[in-house]
């Protein structure tokens, strides 16, 4: 299938994990796909261009050389992020400057920059990741939930501003999906291999989310099959907490 055939995407943290999934299957289905990332090392056909979300110049110059590059831009996928663990009293003023700065304000400098570009395409879509963590409750995750409760909410609110210029915007809330991210905080347990059998023994389904199927639901979202839904966040979650 080519949904995406002769259009142009980003997605920011696109060199790993739910990104670099998603920049395959993008990729796979006919876009030209860029990796906006801090680390952008992808293989061909994938484009990386450095670029970090959270410094307004580097967003802005990213943009602008994919529409000198492309000549274009369609479809923009905001999925970096960092995480954080800990109770309200964990993290320092600065640490939730940081984190709010890469999750939430990143997504907005992308948008900005992204919108006069998105505006004269026929087919323009913006997909955020979200996480189950924006209205789950969970525990040891003030920080990271916070973040990702306003992503839930900017995504709303940007739906509600765009539909009517033809820009749909959704966002996806995974659960919990085997990434270079999990397996960090896996690798970090005392013992890693009993962690991942008991994350896996508690999602209703039995084993962690795949990466792939984030980007499956990422790649509906952007595309012309889901043209009539916006202000949507769609839980792949393995039916834990989705909506
Ligand atoms: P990952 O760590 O594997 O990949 C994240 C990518 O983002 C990395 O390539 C990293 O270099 C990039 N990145 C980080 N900060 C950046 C910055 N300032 N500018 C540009 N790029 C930056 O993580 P992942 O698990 O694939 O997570 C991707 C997204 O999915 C995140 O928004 C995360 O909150 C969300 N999410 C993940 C899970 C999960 O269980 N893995 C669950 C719910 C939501």
């Amino acid at each position: 299938m080519t949904e995406f055939e002769g259009l142009v995407a980003v997605v920011t943290g696109g060199a790993s994990g739910i990104g670099l999934a998603t920049a395959n299957l993008l990729s796979s289905r006919g876009a030209t796909v860029v990796a906006l990332d801090l680390n952008p090392d992808v293989k061909d056909p994938l484009v990386g261009i450095r670029a970090d979300v959270s410094d307004d110049d580097s967003v802005k110059a990213a943009i602008d050389e994919v529409v000198q590059r492309f000549g274009r831009l369609d479809v923009v996928v905001n999925n970096a992020g960092i995480g954080a663990q800990g109770d309200v009293t964990a993290n320092t003023d600065a640490e939730w400057s940081k984190v709010l700065d890469v999750n939430v304000l990143g997504m907005v400098r992308v948008s900005r920059a992204a919108l006069p570009h998105l505006r004269k395409s026929p087919s323009a879509a913006i997909v955020n990741t979200c996480s189950i963590a924006a209205w789950a409750g969970l525990p040891q995750r003030a920080l990271y939930s916070a973040s990702k409760g306003a992503v839930y909410s900017l995504t709303l609110a940007m739906a509600a501003d765009h539909v009517r210029e033809g820009i749909r915007v959704n966002a996806v809330a995974p659960g919990t999906a085997d990434t270079p991210w999990v397996g960090r905080l896996l690798d970090s347990a005392p013992d890693p291999a009993a962690e991942r059998a008991a994350l896996e023994a508690r999602q209703p389904h039995g084993r962690l989310v795949s990466a792939d199927e984030v980007a499956g639901a990422i790649a509906y979202l952007a595309s012309p099959l889901s043209g009539s839904t916006a202000g949507t966040i769609l839980a792949v979650d393995g039916g834990m907490y989705g909506l």
